[in-house]
C-alpha cells in the first residue's frame, strides 16, 4: 500500500505501537506485547521434544552472512554495522564535524557485524564443527530480531521485526517430509486462532534482473511455500509464516556432512512473530478479552 492511501490499519496501528521516527520501527504497548509473548508460547509448545533451542541476538557475523550468499541475493535488504575506528584524535574529529553541521557519517567504517536479516542463518556455521550430522539428522528452534531494509509505512512491513524458526538438517527426504508436516499443521494452527488462511507456493524477492530468473526458479521447484493471512476483508493476503527447502546449498557452504560423508540438506518453517501478532488483532479486534474461546484458550488469554 502507498503511503499516500488511506490505511485500514491505521487505527490498529495506533493501538499497538508508538512512533519512534522512521517507518517500520516502532516501539510496542503493552497490548501488543503481551500477545506476542502468548503467540511465543504457543509456538513454543508445538516444538518437538529433540529440538535444540537457541535464541541469537540481532546481530550476526558479516563473514558468516557473506559466505552463506546473502549478496547475490538480497544485498539490498542487508543492513551492516559501521563504527568510528581509529585513534581518539580522528574519532573525536568525526563527532566533531557533526556539532559543526558537517557530515559525520563519512568517517564510519563497516564493522565485522550485520544485522541479522533471518533467525536460521547462525545456526549452520554454528553446528559445522561438531562433526558428521546424526543420520536422523537434527532439529532447532531459534529466534531473532531480525533486520530488513525496507522502509514502509505498511503495518504489515517493518524494518525491524521478530522471527521464530523451526530449523531441520539431515538428509534430503526427512526435510521434505518435515516441510510439508508443518505445511499441514501451520493451517491447523492457524485454524485454532480463527485466522483465515491460504498456502501457496512463493519466491523471495531476489535482488534485479538476475533475481528475477532466481525466483522464477525457485518457483518452479516449489523451494518456498507460504501462509497468507488476509489482514481484513478484500486485503491482499500478507505472509505470515514461510516453509523453505534450501537443497543443499547451506551444506555445501559449510561442510555439514552426514557419517557416509553425504552432503546435508536443510529447511526450516519460519514464524512472523509481529504478522502474526496484527493479523490475530486486525481479525479479532482490540480487545482480546472479547475474542473467540478458542483463539482464548489457545493462546492462554
Ligand atoms: P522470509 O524469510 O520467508 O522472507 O520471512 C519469514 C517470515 O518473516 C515471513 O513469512 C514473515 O512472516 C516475516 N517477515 C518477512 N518480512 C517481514 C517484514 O517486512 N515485516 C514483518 N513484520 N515480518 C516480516
Ligand atoms: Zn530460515
Amino acid at each position: 500500500m502507498s503511503s499516500e492511501a488511506p490505511d485500514p490499519l491505521q487505527h490498529i496501528g495506533a493501538a499497538l505501537f508508538r512512533p519512534l521516527g522512521v517507518d517500520g520501527v516502532y516501539a510496542r504497548t503493552a497490548l501488543y506485547e503481551d500477545l506476542v509473548e502468548r503467540l511465543t508460547a504457543f509456538i513454543s509448545r508445538q516444538r518437538d521434544r529433540s529440538a535444540e533451542i537457541l535464541r541469537f541476538p540481532p546481530l550476526m557475523s558479516r563473514e558468516q552472512l557473506e559466505k552463506s550468499g546473502y549478496l547475490k541475493s538480497f544485498p539490498n535488504l542487508l543492513g551492516c554495522v559501521c563504527a568510528l575506528h581509529g585513534t581518539e584524535a580522528e574519532i573525536r574529529a568525526a563527532a566533531e564535524r557533526y556539532e559543526e553541521g558537517g557530515d559525520w557519517t563519512r568517517a564510519l567504517a563497516p564493522a565485522d557485524l550485520v544485522l541479522s536479516p533471518a533467525a536460521c542463518y547462525p545456526v549452520y556455521p554454528l553446528i559445522a564443527p561438531r562433526g558428521a550430522v546424526p543420520s536422523a539428522g537434527l532439529l532447532f528452534d531459534v529466534a531473532a530480531d531480525c533486520f530488513r531494509r525496507e522502509p514502509s509505512r505498511s503495518l504489515d512491513r517493518l524494518q525491524s521485526f521478530r522471527m521464530r524458526e523451526f530449523v531441520r538438517i539431515g538428509p534430503p527426504e526427512e526435510i521434505l517430509a518435515f516441510r510439508q508436516h508443518w505445511m499441514e499443521r501451520a493451517q491447523r494452527l492457524a485454524a485454532q486462532l480463527a485466522l483465515p488462511c491460504r498456502l501457496d507456493a512463493a519466491s523471495d524477492p531476489f535482488f534485479g534482473r538476475v533475481g528475477q530468473v532466481m525466483a522464477v526458479s525457485q518457483l518452479q521447484q516449489s523451494l518456498k511455500f507460504e501462509l497468507l493471512i488476509p489482514y481484513y476483508a478484500g486485503a491482499k493476503p500478507t505472509a505470515c509464516m514461510s516453509f523453505n527447502y534450501h537443497r543443499d546449498q547451506f551444506g555445501v557452504i559449510w561442510g555439514l556432512k552426514d557419517e557416509a560423508g553425504a552432503t546435508a540438506h536443510t529447511g526450516c518453517v519460519a514464524f512472523g512473530m509481529d504478522r502474526l501478532a496484527i493479523a490475530l488483532f486486525c481479525v479479532h479486534g482490540l480487545e482480546p478479552a472479547r475474542w473467540p474461546g478458542s483463539v482464548r484458550a489457545a493462546l492462554a488469554l
